[in-house]
């Protein structure tokens, strides 16, 4: 740190004891000179001190006072104070003890030298000087509250920058959420379509049954309601689709029924009846219930898609 306020006006030549009172009356270095340097204010330190000397009579006090003590050590007429140490000169003893608290030295020599009072001149330069002095002071302190600044600036923008990635982040999170749930719901979408796709189909099958049932009424022939869905071979040999025939046989009254590869052929069927009908399969005579039709010998080779029985079909077994 540098020079405090006290040691700048006793180092720029006004008497401790007007210092302190100027110190202690203003709250600034610049109302302490105004107030020490005008001679309006004069009585301030009057009152405060509770005498009405000047500064010349302050001086000639220290020095009585000094005198007082050289007397009595039977010293000459000293006029004036010198650090040993520095070789600084003090008008009295209150100026030379500020300086031995403030550099730290002790030996003190008295001297008959005595130390001019400031000229007006003098006081204007170092007036001056102390301006310069707290100008640089001032010019000193905005640079620092500016470095201050600016450093909290960098460390605002600093922020700003990393809460701003975490919104750029959190924004890629919650485009990535919507992606996701965009793809789930037509997922769902398209199983929900698929959904209703297979219930037509099925309502299709329900209704194409009912004709059905509808037209063996008509004819005369009994239908069992526990039957397998009856399609027509033709529009089932058309369209092909499905991997599996379920066929349901009757035989001198008797029903059973079985799920079958659409890639087997009506033999490999017959094979595996054997055990539930009775008829080995090498004579197994198929006769398809609706349209009427008997299959030959030739055609038991082939497999049930090509048989148009897919994907299911009613069969009289003999
Ligand atoms: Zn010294």
């Amino acid at each position: 740190m540098g020079m405090s306020d006290k040691e700048a006006l006793i180092d720029m030549g006004f008497p401790v004891n007007r210092v302190e009172v100027a110190l202690k009356k203003t709250s600034s270095l610049q109302d302490a000179i105004t107030l020490l340097t005008d001679p309006a204010k004069e009585h301030i330190f009057h009152l405060e001190s509770g005498d009405n000397r000047d500064d010349v009579k302050d001086i000639e006090a220290d020095d009585a006072s000094n005198d007082t003590e050289m007397n009595m050590l039977g010293s000459a007429e000293a006029k004036s104070l010198q650090c040993s140490e520095c070789g600084k000169r003090f008008k009295g003893t209150a100026q030379a003890e500020f300086h031995a608290s403030k550099s730290g030295h002790e030996k003190f020599a008295e001297s008959t030298e005595e130390i001019n009072p400031l000229t007006e001149e003098e006081k204007k330069l170092k007036l001056e000087d102390l301006r310069q002095k707290l100008a640089q002071k001032r010019a000193f302190e905005a640079l620092q509250d500016r470095e201050a600044e600016k450093r909290n600036e960098t460390i605002r923008r600093k922020k700003d920058a990393e809460s701003a990635a975490l919104i750029e982040e959190q924004k890629k999170i919650a485009a990535l959420k919507e992606v996701e749930k965009k793809k789930r719901e037509r997922e769902q979408e398209i199983l929900a379509k698929k959904r209703i796709k297979e219930q037509i189909e099925a309502d299709k099958i329900i209704r194409r049954e009912k004709i059905e049932k509808e037209k063996l009424a008509r004819s005369g022939i009994p239908y069992s309601t526990t039957s397998a869905v009856i399609k027509e071979p033709i529009s089932a040999m058309k369209s092909g689709f499905g991997t599996t025939a379920r066929l349901q046989f009757r035989m001198n009254g008797k029903t059973f029924s079985g799920t079958y590869d659409a890639t087997e052929t009506l033999l490999e069927v017959a094979q595996k009846i054997e055990p539930q009908s009775g008829v080995p399969a090498q004579h197994a005579t198929f006769t398809l219930t609706f349209p009427k039709k008997v299959f030959t010998e030739s055609e038991r080779n082939k497999t049930l898609r090509e048989l148009g029985l897919l994907p299911s079909a009613a069969l009289l077994l003999n």
